[in-house]
């Protein structure tokens, strides 16, 4: 709730003003959290924070940072045994293990998840829109076409920009119950404060992150960021 700002009588406070965070040096070594160190990731992500960036090449770049992503975040994968016969002699090869699941928070989450449907194009993709409610911070859904029968060995839920974290909790709490063995979470940009945040609620999941910025500001935004990640890859400023 947005708390009335009474001692001044003032207009209301705003959603992160005044919350206490962490710092980035207190949420590095978090266990299950992963943080890209690679020189390819931080390239493309100066062009993607980059304001003079235009829509369709910061979707374009969305992608591709969902490319790497799906690299480092499917490391641990489990493979199984596959007999097949190349044209020269036949060969026991190896498969992903059971299906892999990708769940797009809407609509941020589109474009990370065509960069993870590019490195795995049999994916299955299921939408889950929540949203922030722009008073209160939590979130809200709005959309679930998630399928009842699944069998997979593994979910990511993906969404560029883990400010607060309430989004990302509920996004795991809804993927919980359709009994998936292993759930991690994606994201391209994580502050502190939300990164902690989904880190002590779910600790039992894997967090890919491509950059870890500085802090929120009073309205719950990324510092430095990028802006609003849903605006700038389709444009609806
Ligand atoms: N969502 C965004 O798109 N950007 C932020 O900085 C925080 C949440």
């Amino acid at each position: 709730m947005v708390e009335a700002n009474i001692q001044s009588g003032g207009p209301p406070k705003l959603p992160m003003q005044g919350v206490p965070q962490p710092g980035r040096e207190e949420v590095l070594h978090l266990p299950r959290v992963h943080i890209s160190t690679h020189p390819v990731m931080r390239h493309k992500m100066t062009a993607l924070r980059d304001k003079n960036t235009q829509p369709p090449e910061f979707y374009r770049l969305v992608k591709e940072i969902g490319a790497l992503l799906a690299y480092e975040a499917t490391l641990t994968l489990t493979l199984e045994k596959t007999s097949i016969e190349t044209p020269m002699k036949p060969m026991v090869g190896e498969r992903l293990a059971g299906g892999i699941g990708v769940t797009p928070i809407l609509r941020a989450g589109l474009g990370l998840a065509e960069g993870f449907r590019e490195v795995i194009p049999d994916v299955q993709v299921w939408h889950l829109g929540l949203r922030r409610d722009e008073h209160t911070l939590e979130a809200m859904e709005y959309y679930n076409q998630l399928p009842h029968k699944v069998e997979l060995q593994v979910c990511y839920a993906v969404d560029p920009m883990l400010a607060t974290g309430g989004s990302a909790i509920d996004a795991i709490n809804v993927l919980k119950k359709r009994n998936i063995p292993r759930l991690s979470y994606v994201c391209i940009i994580a502050a502190p404060y939300g990164l902690l945040k989904l880190s002590q609620t779910h600790p039992d999941i894997d967090i890919y992150v491509a950059a870890l910025d500085e802090s929120l500001n009073d309205v719950g935004y990324i510092l430095p960021g990028l802006g609003d990640a849903g605006d700038r890859q389709f444009g609806t400023f």
